[in-house]
């Protein structure tokens, strides 16, 4: 039987900050599955930073949301029509058709999540693409070795969270940098930083990243670019690698601006930086998901959400990223199991 649908669309595309604006609200009937697909009710979705890339019309590693159309994104959902064999109705799945709160999908696009203790949510956050991206970057790009120093920017938000939690159970010194004196006393006091750094009220970030790491540091993880990089750059020891997670401080630059003035220094401290998307390894996840799920199950890693409820307020959450009003992963809750 046909359902009715409420999805949020790409009303228009933003110049600078995106805005309520660029958003729609549109109900609509959706037609019933076909053979390999599936109707799923999404009980939470994920906004990410990413996304603001997509609003935009121009050539990426994904393609743009297209005007008029639902957006998308990482979800959790329950399976409630099936014509697939590999899924049957009442089974949940993480599936990209975030934005909606019912979705015809095919079924290759959804993976099966098997009942456990461990919250949904936490297959979009720490056991998701934010865990996945921390881990990556930390072990298999940045190969950090026990007793080194990192320093992880956006350090309370999903991927920064993890970041840090990852770096300290693998034996790192770590210092966080934050946007607010609450995150700051949560990356420091629950997370387990050595450091954190308030680049708000910081002044100088060379300075207080040096006062923070004074025989400097040995990783990067940059979620944020511009003068964090820069000054991550001014820390670097000997052989030190910096990782290219993300650059949110440049998300909504109508111009690019320019780059880190500090380059030169790679070569005198022979520096390598690496970009990644978490998208190309998929052939990390199995061991990523067994080392996490040991980590959770021991109470090893702790995950902390800033939920929004109501498909209708997923645009605020996502704009909220770019103020930072999230503290964790930002999630939106559409529907009760
Ligand atoms: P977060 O949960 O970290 O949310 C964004 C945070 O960024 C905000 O809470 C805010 O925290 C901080 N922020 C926003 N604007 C600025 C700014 N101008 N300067 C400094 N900090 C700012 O998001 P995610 O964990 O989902 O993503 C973190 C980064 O990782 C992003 O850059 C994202 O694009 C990237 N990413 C990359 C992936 C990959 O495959 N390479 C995969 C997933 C994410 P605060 O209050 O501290 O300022």
């Amino acid at each position: 039987m046909p359902v009715t649908a409420h999805e949020i669309h790409l009303k228009s595309r933003p110049s600078g900050m995106p805005g309520p604006e660029n958003f729609e609200f549109v109900e609509r009937r959706l037609a019933d599955p076909a053979d390999g697909q599936l109707l799923v009710r999404t009980l939470w979705m994920s906004v990410d930073p990413y996304m603001r890339g997509r609003m935009t019309d121009r050539p990426s590693y994904i393609a743009p949301f297209q005007l008029g159309q639902p957006l998308e994104g990482a979800a959790v959902g329950v399976v409630e029509q099936s014509r697939d064999a590999r899924f049957k109705p009442g089974d949940v799945v993480t599936h990209f058709a975030g934005w909606r709160d019912y979705a015809v999908i095919d079924a290759k696009t959804a993976r099966g999540i098997e009942p456990s203790s461990i919250p949904l949510e936490a297959w979009l956050g720490a056991l998701g693409v934010p865990g996945e991206t921390a881990h990556a970057g930390l072990l298999h790009f940045a190969k950090l070795r026990k007793g080194e120093t990192v320093f992880v920017s956006a350090a309370a938000g999903a991927v920064g969270s993890m970041a840090v939690q990852i770096a300290k159970l693998k034996g790192a010194r770590v210092i966080g940098s934050v946007g607010s004196e609450e995150k700051a006393r949560w990356v420091k006091e629950d997370l387990g930083a050595d450091a954190v750094i308030n680049y708000k009220t910081a002044g100088n970030l060379t300075e207080a990243l040096a006062s923070a790491a004074p025989e400097g540091i040995d990783v990067y993880f940059d979620n944020v670019g511009g003068s964090h990089l820069e000054a991550a750059i001014d820390a670097t020891r000997l052989y030190a690698r910096l990782i290219i997670c993300g650059m949110i401080a440049r998300y909504n630059d109508e111009t690019p601006s320019p780059g880190p003035r500090n380059l030169a220094m790679f070569i005198g401290k022979r520096l390598t930086m690496q970009g990644f998307i978490i998208l190309d390894h998929a052939d990390l996840r199995p061991n990523f998901i067994r080392e996490m799920s040991g980590w959770i199950a021991q109470g090893q890693i702790k995950t902390r959400d800033t939920v929004v409820e109501g498909l209708e307020n997923a645009p605020k959450a996502f704009l909220g990223l770019f103020s930072g009003e999230n503290i964790g992963k930002m999630l939106v809750k559409i529907g009760e199991r």
